[in-house]
């Protein structure tokens, strides 16, 4: 199959850096290519920092907090909301960065920024909301609090999927904490790293005396990342990315106890139960499984059917894989733009042959030409498979859905839960006792439970992330901001006595 792409993405990106307010140098005459998955070319040429700068970043990070901790919260969360306007303003240009840089569709590039201003918006209400407790004393005359505190310098590690949003999630909440920001983003994605941090740089300036260095940006590959991890003014660090990445850091971080919000892979089920609503299910499982050509944390990748409904879901399925539109994200009417570079496609070819040598049949998966050597479009596959094993066990990150049947509620919750990854799942089913047995303790066991939902497209007002081997860490919403602050426990004592605790005497003349 071959598809027509224009060339022209190059000079777009670099118009929309310009008008964002991105300084020439950059994005030119530096060390680090950038480029755009929709058709390969070279979109950027960046400096990098070196470990010493990126040290001398943190101490300029770690001195900013020191002023910022002490800025009342509503005031912090006053520049959080001047970022919200700001990105409102820059929406459409950021947007289509993302999609130039990590080849979503258009919707799909808006609705990043769009969960940017939507974290802004929460971290503002946020900002008069930092409470703690107040728990009985078992003392008279006193009295037991919780306060909590600004934590310092905030490290972010950011995969190239949502090259953008995670950054806010993790630096709008940060900000409203007290917290100072550096920024590690990831090295397929730097040009919209550059935009997003002009963008709040544009905040800043209107907000007038936020104290310098308070957010900041590293251009660098994983070595800066461990600059980052190791450096001892770095309190907490959140890391988006592979599970392997994860396995390198967490250690690390732990090493000098240091906090970690780790989100990492995700290898996500859905169940489709006999009593589902098919139509629902078949877009829910379309988008979640070839949207953003599966290059989602969340994308689903293991289907369990029913034998009951099989024959009636998996056709409609495969006539949904084999004409959905497949091509430049940025012309017509793709609903699957191209996978992020010659690795991925890679390791999706490598899977796919795995899953043939396990007995699985492969629909789709092929190339799609382009004319672009560089540029790696695919047909969405889906591969029925006849047991739960082989590369369904891992993710491939990439378009592939695994397809297996199933006829006992038991085993298949059994096999659900059994791989390594811990982010993202959902049932189908109008049955309220499956509904309800899947969220349940003995249910799914994942970070994110879903019902008649698809596995992707969370909103803000969740905490987010996932267990296992998805690393454990919340970020966004409910109560994760927690994680960005420390905990004091404080007791006054009022009165004129000093009683001890538990009853024990301690008196002395
Ligand atoms: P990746 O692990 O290759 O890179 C992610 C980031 O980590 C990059 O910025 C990279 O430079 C940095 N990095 C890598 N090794 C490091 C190390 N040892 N020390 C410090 N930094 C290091 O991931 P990717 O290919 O960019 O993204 C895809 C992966 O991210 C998938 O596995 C996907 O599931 C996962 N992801 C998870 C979530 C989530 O919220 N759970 C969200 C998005 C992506």
């Amino acid at each position: 199959m071959n598809i027509a792409v224009k060339t022209t993405v190059a000079a777009e990106a670099t118009a929309i850096l310009e008008r964002l307010g991105v300084d020439k140098a950059a994005y030119t005459g530096g060390d680090m290519k950038a480029f755009s998955p929709i058709t390969g070319e070279q979109t950027g040429s960046l400096k990098t920092v070196s470990a010493e700068e990126a040290s001398a970043a943190i101490e300029r990070a770690d001195a900013a907090f020191r002023v910022w901790r002490l800025v009342p919260a509503p005031k912090r969360g006053e520049l959080v909301r001047l970022f919200g306007e700001e990105l409102r303003a820059a929406k459409a240009d950021l947007g289509r960065l993302v999609s130039i840089e990590a080849g979503k569709i258009p919707s799909e590039g808006l609705g990043e920024v769009q969960e940017m201003i939507d974290i802004c918006d929460f971290a503002v209400g946020l900002s008069r909301q930092l409470y703690g407790l107040t728990i009985a004393t078992e003392r008279p005359g006193h009295r037991m609090m919780e306060t909590w505190h600004p934590l310092g310098v905030i490290g972010i590690i950011s995969a190239f999927n949502f090259p953008v949003a995670v950054w806010a999630w993790n630096a709008a909440l940060a900000l409203v904490c007290g917290n100072s920001v550096v920024w590690k983003p990831s090295e397929k994605t730097p040009l919209t790293a550059l935009a997003a941090q002009a963008v709040l740089d544009r905040a800043l300036k209107r907000f007038g005396d936020a104290p310098e260095g308070l957010s900041q940006l590293l251009i660098g590959d994983r070595a800066i990342g461990e600059v980052l991890v190791d450096h001892p003014k770095v309190p907490l660090v959140s890391a988006t990315g592979s599970t392997r990445m994860g396995r390198d850091v967490g250690p690390r971080l732990a090493r000098r106890f240091a906090r970690a919000i780790l989100e990492l892979g995700g290898n996500n089920g859905g169940i489709v139960c006999p009593s589902a609503d098919l139509d629902m299910a078949l877009r829910a499982i379309a988008f979640g499984a070839m949207g953003t050509a599966g290059q989602r944390c969340t994308t689903l990748r293991r289907l369990f059917v029913h034998d009951s409904i099989y024959d009636q879901l998996v056709p409609r399925l495969k006539k949904a894989y084999a004409s959905v539109s497949v091509g430049n994200p940025l012309e017509g009417s793709a609903l699957v733009g191209p996978l992020i570079d010659k690795l991925a496609f890679d390791a999706m070819q490598k899977a796919l042959s795995e899953a043939k040598a396990h007995g699985g049949a492969v629909h789709g998966g092929e190339r799609v030409e382009t004319g672009s050597a560089d540029a790696y479009y695919v047909k969405p596959a889906l591969v029925e498979m006849p047991a739960h094993t082989g590369p369904v066990l891992e993710e491939t990150f990439a378009p592939i859905l695994y397809v297996l049947k199933y006829s006992d509620f038991d085993a298949v919750l059994a096999d659900h839960n059994a791989v390594g990854a811990g982010l993202s799942s959902s049932i189908f089913t109008l049955d309220m006792r499956e509904a309800e047995r899947f969220l349940a303790a003995d249910g799914s066991d994942c970070g994110i439970a879903n019902v008649n939902i698809g596995t992707s497209g969370a909103e803000i007002g969740g905490a987010f992330g996932g267990e296992k081997e998805t690393g454990g860490g919340r970020e966004s919403g409910s109560d994760a901001w927690r994680a960005y602050m420390r905990r004091a426990t404080n007791t006054i004592n009022y009165s004129k006595s000093l009683p001890l605790a538990q009853g024990v005497s301690f008196d002395i003349d």
